[in-house]
């Protein structure tokens, strides 16, 4: 039986957003109650309460009242990456900082401010049975099974992206030497275009994998030839934390993104309300 874990004392984070390159300030802060509880303009709720929505850019959080936080996915991917049940998170802007592009600085400093464990077991919640989403050739899937699994397969036309595969049994050390340090990316030709979008306002070649038509644009190349498919991970481990508890289950993405991870968060949304003890 594993306990909920919080954290042992609060984490200030500032910086600018990824997309729309605000400046923000994100206080995470332990919390008695159970779950993510997230704050912004005066609203608060828990994560699952909220409305999300999930496009080819990111993933964005609705409150009751039309407040809104964006690009969510690597601070919450750190949170449920590191086994972090209960924590309050606080925003003063539109989008939690981007930071290395990833979720290892958001991490690494959770880690150090000390997680502690409660008395109370963490409700984990098992994947009943196959629930499969599948758009044309894309797809996501939640299969049951033990531990937390994670396979996610790529395909870009773009050869330096190109079709891999990764597959990793999700446990806080897994995430913090495999998955935390993958950067986003984009390609090159899609710069101008997010750009003329308000989007990647923030985005730097310190934070954000830029890929041209030949080469990789940041000077120190990829830190992994697999990058691609981490940060994939990443962001479906981050999405998936959505559903506000932890899961066992083996989770599968087949060409997928936000939009289609949201999708699979809709899927099993009603078999976690019916499976947990609402608090
Ligand atoms: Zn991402």
């Amino acid at each position: 039986m594993r306990r909920r874990r919080t954290l042992a004392g609060p984490v200030v984070f500032d910086g600018v957003g990824l997309h729309r390159g605000e400046p923000c300030r994100l206080v995470v802060a332990p919390r008695e109650g159970q779950g993510y509880l997230l704050a912004r303009q005066g609203e608060e709720a828990l994560v699952e309460r909220l409305v999300t929505r999930g496009d080819e850019r990111g993933t964005t959080l609705i409150f009751p009242g039309g407040a809104r936080v964006q690009t969510v996915e690597h601070l919450l991917a750190a949170l449920r990456g590191l086994d972090i049940d209960d924590v309050r998170l606080s925003f003063d802007g539109p989008e939690p900082p981007v930071l290395d592009g990833g979720s290892a600085l958001f991490a690494g400093r959770l880690l150090e401010a000390g997680i502690v464990e409660k008395e109370e077991a963490a409700d984990v919640y098992s994947v009943p049975l196959p629930l499969v989403v599948q758009w044309g050739d894309r797809l996501a899937a939640a299969l049951p099974g033990r531990g937390f699994q994670v396979t996610y397969v790529i395909d870009y036309e773009n050869p330096l992206i190109g079709t891999r595969r990764l597959s990793l049994s999700m446990t806080p050390s897994t995430f913090m030497d495999r998955i935390a340090r993958a950067r986003t990316f984009c390609l090159e030709r899609d710069l101008e275009d997010l750009r003329s979008r308000g989007l990647a306002r923030g985005g730097t070649l310190e934070n954000a994998v830029v890929v041209g038509e030949g080469a990789i644009l940041n000077p120190g190349g990829l830190l992994y030839d697999d990058e691609f498919v981490r940060h994939k991970i990443l962001d479906f481990v981050g999405d998936l934390a959505l559903l506000g508890c932890p899961l066992e289950g083996h989770f599968l993405a087949i060409a997928a993104g936000h939009d289609l991870h949201q999708a699979l968060v809709e899927r099993l949304r009603p078999f976690i309300v019916q499976g947990r003890v609402d608090s």
